[in-house]
């Protein structure tokens, strides 16, 4: 398992803070992973987004095509430069190799978080399209509220068929001033105990990016030694496209 440079991102965040997870493959992580950490950050006036590279996720049977060091390596890269992002091994790879299941990893992140910051888990909206199938999915909203953020390609209109059986959504009327430009909706879900949780809808994000898409672009490069420098920069943080080219990721 890699180590973090910069130490532990928990230590350093303060009481009363607002945190994100925020776990993907992220292989690489890119611009629609900055861009949604970025929009969720202003719109819910978030301290920090801890960005978890993932082992083993349980619904990408596949797995990921660069190993775990690369992936962390990339990440941290990626939001080097960014106040309020930060990197977290809580979805690092289980010594057991069992796979990383979302809720579990967020029940240890609320027991290390002081109790007075509040723990939200940040995705887009194709993840949120397969909530349903998540380990014990009907739990993860009451342990961190759920914020989702709006994905080309993928409609919004499906977010209560998304929802574990039993959980209901209703529109929630804005109550407060927000000082952020990005669009913003709420809404409160209910479990069948009766208990609630906010949920937040990001639903002006419209960033035509995918991991898979990079992949595929640098894998059917005709010149493999020009293959990752050929890239769209819009795709990529500079730094993470020379991680790649220098490791010679994707080919
Ligand atoms: P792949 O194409 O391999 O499936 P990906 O681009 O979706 O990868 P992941 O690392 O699997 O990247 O995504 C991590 C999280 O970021 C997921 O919740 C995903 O929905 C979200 N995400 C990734 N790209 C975007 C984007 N362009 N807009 C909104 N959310 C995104």
């Amino acid at each position: 398992m890699g180590q973090q440079s910069s130490g532990d991102p928990l230590s350093t965040i303060s009481g009363g803070s607002r945190v994100a997870f925020f776990g993907g493959t992220f292989d690489p992580p890119h611009l629609g992973h900055l861009g949604v950490a970025r929009a969720a950050r202003a719109a819910l006036g978030l301290g920090t987004v801890l960005f978890a590279p993932v082992g083993t996720q349980p619904l990408k049977p596949q797995g990921p095509t660069a190993c775990f060091e690369d992936r962390l390596a990339m990440t941290r890269l990626a939001i080097a430069d960014e106040p309020g992002f930060a990197l977290s091994l809580a979805d690092a790879p289980k010594s057991t190799g069992a796979p990383n299941y979302t809720l579990e990893t967020l029940i240890a992140l609320r027991a290390q978080l002081p109790p007075e910051s509040v723990l939200f888990c940040l995705m887009g909206a194709d993840s949120f399209a397969a909530f349903r199938r998540w380990h014990r999915a009907a739990e993860i909203p009451f342990v961190a509220p759920l914020i989702v953020g709006s994905r080309p390609g993928e409609p919004l209109d499906i977010l209560d068929s998304a929802l574990p059986r039993g959980v209901t959504l209703e529109f929630a009327p804005q109550t407060e001033s927000v000082a952020s430009e990005v669009e913003l909706r709420r809404y409160i879900l209910r479990n069948p105990a009766g208990r609630q949780s906010p949920f937040y809808l990001l639903p002006g994000l419209q960033i035509d990016i995918s991991a898979s898409q990079i992949r595929d672009q640098i894998h059917n490069q005709t010149q493999p030694s020009t293959a990752a420098q050929t890239l769209q920069p819009a795709l990529l943080p500079p730094p993470v496209l020379e991680y790649i080219r220098a490791h010679n990721l994707y080919r």
